[in-house]
């Protein structure tokens, strides 16, 4: 299984991070062991400044290579909605040494996911909205209208530069609204029209 995700995808949350625009989508990759289903999240001790990223998440039914914008919803399996955790303090430093990211990206547990609904449930890739409400309030609301690389676009991308296969899963950016993860705060996060709830809470 591989997980591709999509950086800088929501031009608000680029302002938010004072990041540039960028000309083609934003590509890093987690691991299998990254990946956290449960209902707890469990902060890692070598960063004190662990953000989330709530983020649509699609997961790959058919595989394949050179996949067209044109073709590329007859490869999604389903959808579902997650968590991009991110040790910022340490990216942030990797960053201004033009670094690679992934200690700061796909340490354990940085994958937090929901379950996947059937690809059939949002037939319009270009409108799809999730929600993160954390400790009861609404902190970050995202709508697939407003990507600047859409879901289409993404996989064309990734397959022209990896092969996907079934059961890849694509983090497909986050919106404005990105903060800090504190012990003891609870986060919901909504796909849809409350379609599909997925909760967590920090140890
Ligand atoms: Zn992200």
């Amino acid at each position: 299984m591989s997980i591709f995700c999509i950086g800088r995808n929501y031009v608000a949350h680029i302002e938010e991070l004072g990041n540039a625009k960028p000309e083609a989508p934003v590509v890093f990759c987690k691991l299998p062991t990254s990946v956290n289903t449960g209902s707890e999240i469990n902060l890692p001790t070598f960063s004190h400044d662990v953000h989330f990223e709530t983020e649509l998440l699609v997961k790959i039914g058919t595989g394949g290579k050179h996949i067209s914008e044109a073709e590329a919803a007859e490869h999604i399996a389903g959808f579902g909605i997650g968590l991009d955790l991110t040790a910022r303090d340490v990216q942030s430093k990797l960053k201004a040494k033009g670094l690679p990211w992934e200690v700061a990206k796909a340490f354990d547990g940085a994958a937090c996911m929901s379950e996947f609904l059937p690809a059939e449930t949002f037939p319009d890739l270009t409108h799809i909205t999730f929600l993160l409400e954390l400790n009861g309030k609404v902190q970050q609301q995202g709508d697939t209208a407003l990507m600047l690389f859409p879901i289409a676009e993404q996989i064309a991308y990734i397959s022209a530069h990896f092969t996907l296969s079934a059961g890849d899963v694509i983090y497909t950016g986050t919106p404005s609204g990105v903060a800090q993860l504190h012990s003891g705060d609870n986060l919901a996060l909504t796909l849809g029209d409350d379609l599909l709830t997925k909760r967590f809470t920090v140890a």
